[in-house]
């Protein structure tokens, strides 16, 4: 990672930390250290003080840490993780210490208790998650490029799925699409849902044989320089029903409402709102069962949430997705998902796959 994008990110954690009056704060989540330092291996404990910052972590990954952490000081560990970071505290002279309390298990944080007796360690919660949030010209560069990635794999299909082929091979044929054009990894499993199994918002991909006329969920994503793309299309293979095309119109106009409305400061809980009532007031109350959108990053989920329980902003620079769905147990679903870049001004839209009712 280029050092002024390390330097920004720890200014600004440590900006927090001041507020904090924490004098040192740990992370061992694996994409909060990558976040922090550009280390990939995941291995290891990041501790960052208003001086210094230290990566420590073992052989395996000491050349690495050179290479891609080179704003942070390398603390070998030979042995157990503790010992080394109570050392690092003690040289910081950190008494109270931030750590993350919804990373860290019950077993570690005792190991480190016991190894460091005289800090002070202080729960936080999703501090560096919510630096995450508002991406940086990097970060979006790479995002930018899984969603490309994603959207080609995604007209590939459209055009080579066909019936007789099955939910395993049509997941299979994405997966190898995007895996040989750039993608270093899948964000998740995809999901290919047919039939009645796309009624189901996380339908498990099985060898269900898609027939003439069947509708068709399809969820997928690949990773970039680390960074996740999230896409959802839904059409018919063939022949679209009356009543089919009802919904999916319907969620096209939701999710169209909903991008047209985004702006730089909205409330996610009024994003979502934008796209329910849509669906709603089209007779749909009740079978629009999860959130409108999620944060994608380095993590497939991440902050802000827009749900009708949301309290989070989303604020320039954020990367939500724009998803709202219609699901008729036992009959089918349709879901569209748009990768959303919220501006100062408003939004832009960065996925481009095409949004047709039918194959
Ligand atoms: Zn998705
Ligand atoms: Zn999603």
């Amino acid at each position: 990672m280029d050092t002024t994008s390390t330097a920004r990110r720890l200014a600004r954690l440590r900006a927090i930390m001041a507020a904090m009056e924490l004098d040192a704060f740990v992370t061992s989540q694996p994409q909060n250290m990558r976040y922090l330092s550009g280390f990939t291996g995941g291995d290891g404990v990041v501790i960052v003080s208003a001086e210094s910052a230290v990566l420590a972590t073992d052989f395996r990954y000491y050349e690495q840490v050179e290479r891609e952490a080179p704003a942070f000081a390398l603390a070998k560990v030979t042995g157990a993780i503790p010992p080394v970071l109570a050392s690092v505290l003690g040289d910081m002279r950190a008494r109270k210490v931030g750590f993350e309390a919804h990373a860290v298990t019950v077993e570690t944080f005792e190991q480190w208790m016991v190894a460091a007796p005289d800090a002070t360690w202080a729960l936080t919660t999703d501090l560096v998650e919510g630096l995450r949030q508002e991406k940086d010209a990097e970060e979006l560069a790479a995002i930018e490029e899984a969603v490309r990635i994603a959207d080609e794999a995604m007209v590939h299909l459209m055009e080579w799925i066909k019936p007789g082929v099955t939910e395993r091979q049509a997941a299979w044929e994405a997966e190898v699409y995007m895996r040989t054009h750039g993608a270093e990894a899948l964000s998740f499993t995809s999901i290919i849902a047919s039939g009645e199994h796309g009624a189901m918002a996380h339908a498990v991909t099985t060898d269900r044989v898609i027939a003439p006329g069947d509708p068709l969920v399809i969820d997928m994503g690949c990773v970039y320089n680390g960074y996740c793309s999230d896409l959802t299309r839904s059409f018919c293979v063939g022949e679209a029903s009356d009543e089919y095309l009802r919904i999916w119109n319907t969620v096209l106009e939701a999710q169209e409402a909903a991008e047209e409305a985004i702006y730089g400061g909205m409330p996610g809980v009024d994003a979502d709102a934008v796209a329910r009532k849509i669906i709603y007031d089209a007779g749909f109350e009740g079978k629009f069962g999860h959130g409108l959108g999620h944060g994608v990053g380095l993590a497939i989920h991440e902050k802000p949430r827009a749900s009708m329980t949301s309290t989070d902003i989303l604020t320039p620079g954020t990367i939500i997705t724009v998803e709202p769905g219609i699901y008729i147990p036992g009959w089918c679903g349709v879901r569209t998902e748009d990768m959303v870049l919220v501006t100062e001004d408003g939004r832009r839209v960065l996925t481009t796959s095409p949004k047709r009712p039918t194959i």
